[in-house]
């Protein structure tokens, strides 16, 4: 058997959650068109014959600024050690500049073979992909080098083969039916937190979080945070009008993933400077 561990690095928002969905056919973490949104360690497994590639998709590599975005940081430290090799993800849209270079300069100096995923060729000419893996090339010594795009599964079964072709004779991690390792609640919050993402301004989305607070008889209770009233009340909208969308947006979700119809139950909270608070931040998982 052939298996191993790939860490997916890259900027926040290059499409890497999507990549990982694309790369072992599930929905791993939430994506959304907020940069911000994967904040915590996702594990995709993708298990074929006697091959098993189990991806890590690790939250934004920025600098850190405050308690939630310091814990980002340490949990990408963590989540390097004994990695076999790493998927670098660039936006093959947006300049390749200082942010990925401050990704890849990290990402080569750790000793394991660098495959660099080229995403989101389905938004940019042929000649332009050109230019970009030219620019791509050059940020250090890398194994491979994949256009791809995760959004129509452009070179992604190329990309994995390659990824394959990296691992390390080893066991099977997880039984063959996992694909994840995120615990259920996780998911739950997840989904809802992405559908609230989804359906408010700029303002909201950092300032969110979701955790389950019951599961029982498909009765699911979920508490949305907000930091402050203001943004409290654009979740809730008139009338309650926001969050009833979310609540109908993520409960099919939500049934699909728990194999039965659910009650959910949605509640928003303000809890002033959640992010600054490291235990609630350990009791939130983040
Ligand atoms: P992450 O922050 O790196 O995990 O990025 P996400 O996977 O959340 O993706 C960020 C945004 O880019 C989302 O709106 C995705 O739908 C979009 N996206 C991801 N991959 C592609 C792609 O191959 N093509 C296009 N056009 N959009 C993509």
């Amino acid at each position: 058997m052939h298996s191993g561990f790939v860490a997916v690095a890259g900027r926040p928002n290059v499409g890497k959650s999507t990549l990982v969905s694309a790369l072992t056919g599930v929905k791993v973490a939430i994506v959304s068109d907020k940069p911000h949104t994967t904040r915590r360690r996702a594990n995709g497994v993708y298990t074929s014959g006697d091959v098993q590639l189990v991806l890590t998709d690790l939250p934004g590599w920025q600098r850190p600024i405050d308690k939630l975005t310091e814990r980002m940081r340490d949990t990408v430290d963590a989540a390097l050690e004994g990695i076999d090799v790493v998927l670098l993800v660039l936006d093959c849209r947006a300049r390749i500049g200082a942010g990925d270079r401050f990704v890849a300069r990290r990402v080569f100096s750790l000793g394991v073979p660098v495959v660099i995923a080229l995403n989101k060729i389905d938004r940019l000419k042929h000649g332009h992909v050109a230019t970009q893996m030219k620019t791509a090339a050059a940020l250090g010594d890398f194994h491979a080098l994949h256009p791809v795009s995760a959004k129509t599964g452009d070179g992604v079964g190329e990309l994995r083969d390659d990824l394959i072709s990296l691992l390390p004779e080893g066991p099977a991690y997880f039984p063959a039916e996992q694909t994840s390792d995120v615990p259920v609640e996780v998911q739950i919050a997840e989904l809802v937190r992405e559908q609230a993402l989804r359906l408010t301004r700029e303002e909201v989305p950092h300032a969110l979080t979701a955790e389950v607070v019951e599961i029982e008889d498909g009765h699911v209770r979920v508490n949305l945070y907000t930091e402050t009233e203001s943004q409290k009340q654009i979740l809730v909208g008139k009338r309650g009008a926001v969050v009833r969308e979310i609540g109908t947006w993520a409960r099919p979700a939500i049934e699909q993933l728990l194999g039965r119809r659910v009650f959910l139950e949605l509640v928003v909270k303000a809890l002033p400077r959640w992010r600054r608070n490291a235990t609630l931040l350990e009791r939130l998982g983040l």
